[in-house]
């Protein structure tokens, strides 16, 4: 019997799936109106994941009935204890790790904090220089620049058209004063997956610490920390149908990690903070029904993916993919339209009830042309006119046809407003 099982049993519900569990939610009918008034198409499964109805089932007695402190130590709070240390070992048989390599947090960005600060300095002695790429998650970049004031040297590699770094420039940039690579194992924008297991080898030689952000990957692609030779890894359970607001970073046995938050002994003295206790079995159930259905899942996204990228790429002229055609997140399209802007496209899809983004959910609302794109050598005006399309499990054939019917009239619409498309069809006249 797991922990808790036995007052699970007590709580029923009406039906299954979310309508059953929100019914008496007073934020549901409001939704309900907005999604019975028009059709939704959600395809920003980067930005985040609709928590999975198992998942929300297995959270709902640790907010309510199963409430002790797992720090305390009567029945209800050692139940508590075992239901974290129940989804420690579901997260590190999701990634081929020990359950003491694993420390809950609240999401990726406190992850790749710790990760970095933590591994810095405890390490401040052997060495002050970070080894990182251009096209990392702003929640490992700007920790970068804070080291960087704290008097770190940080080398931020290049990357090629399609978004990969490149092993030679990595053996080129370490010295003996390095203490730390952090690469990302797939970029939220473009998708593109980095050669992880060569980076891992490259720095277990040179016994340099690896650290990988796998924010995007965990649920996407299939990760063996130990065979990939990865130090630390950063996760975040609402990519993957999770809850929002819980993470854990995996600590290699034996790698020196200063603590980031300092309070309490919760999580052996690395981590703490009261535990998100209902969060964190939440992550367990999320990760471990990913893990399992990652071969059906991910085989019915990249065919969706594929048929609408392919018809995007077909039937709608002047676009370009960015990003690499096959070693890429299996639900990642990131199209670039000439001559229109990604924010317009945006709103008319939005009107049309679709939900996607122009680059990366953490940056939106900013009119800078993404740091990713311009890394990957796009000139600013076409990378302003990018469009991300991120493709999950509730997704269908009917969708992927709907979306890009709607693309096709968005794009043909902007297109007949722009100054910049009119002197290109006049000057393609003249040439013929
Ligand atoms: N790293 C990557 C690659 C991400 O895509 C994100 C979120 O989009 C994060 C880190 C931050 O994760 P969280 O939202 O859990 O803080």
């Amino acid at each position: 019997m797991t922990p808790g099982q036995a007052k699970i049993k007590q709580i029923t519900y009406e039906g299954n799936g979310h309508d059953a569990i929100c019914s008496s939610c007073p934020w549901t009918n409001t939704v309900m109106t907005i999604m019975a008034s028009q059709k939704m198409v959600y395809m920003d499964h980067s930005a985040t994941t609709a928590t999975d109805p198992d998942v929300v089932k297995a959270m709902l007695p640790w907010f309510s009935l199963m409430y002790g402190n797992p720090s305390s130590l009567y029945k209800i709070a050692l139940e508590s204890k075992a239901a974290i240390d129940d989804a420690r070992k579901k997260v590190a048989s999701a990634l081929g790790a020990e359950p003491e390599e694993i420390y809950f947090t609240s999401g990726g960005t406190e992850s790749d904090n710790w990760a970095l600060v933590g591994v810095a300095f405890a390490n401040r002695k052997k060495g002050d220089h970070i080894i990182t790429s251009a096209i990392e998650h702003h929640a490992v970049l700007h920790i970068c620049k804070y080291l960087e004031k704290q008097g770190f040297k940080v080398t931020y590699l290049p990357v090629d058209k399609d978004g990969r770094i490149q092993i030679d420039d990595l053996r080129a940039a370490i010295t003996d004063r390095t203490i730390l690579v952090s690469v990302m194992f797939a970029n939220n924008e473009i998708g593109t997956i980095q050669p992880v297991k060569e980076i891992g080898s490259v720095c277990r030689e040179r016994g340099v610490l690896f650290h990988t952000d796998a924010v995007q990957a965990v649920g996407n692609l299939s990760i063996d920390v130990a065979e990939m030779k990865i130090d630390l890894l950063s996760l975040s359970a609402h990519k993957f149908y999770g809850p929002k607001g819980v993470g854990a970073l995996y600590i290699r046995k034996g790698v020196r990690v200063d603590s980031y938050m300092h309070g309490g002994a919760q999580e052996r003295r690395k981590r703490a903070g009261t535990e998100n206790v209902p969060g964190i079995v939440g992550l367990g159930v999320a990760i471990e029904k990913a893990a399992q259905n990652i071969d059906n899942n991910v085989s019915r996204i990249r065919s969706l993916r594929d048929k609408l990228l392919d018809k995007i790429l077909d039937e709608i002229p002047n676009t370009r993919l960015n990003g690499d055609r096959n070693d890429r997140l299996p639900g990642n399209i990131n199209i670039s339209f000439q001559f229109i802007e990604g924010e317009s496209l945006l709103l008319l899809l939005d009107n049309a009830g679709i939900a996607a983004s122009t680059g990366s959910a953490c940056s939106s609302g900013s009119l800078e042309p993404s740091h990713v794109l311009l890394a990957t050598g796009l000139p600013a005006e076409i990378a302003h006119g990018s469009l991300r399309l991120t493709l999950g499990v509730e997704n269908t054939d009917e969708d992927v046809s709907y979306v890009f019917d709607e693309i096709k009239k968005a794009v043909e619409r902007l297109r007949v407003m722009s100054p910049l498309y009119a002197d290109y069809i006049k000057a393609r006249s003249c040439n013929v």
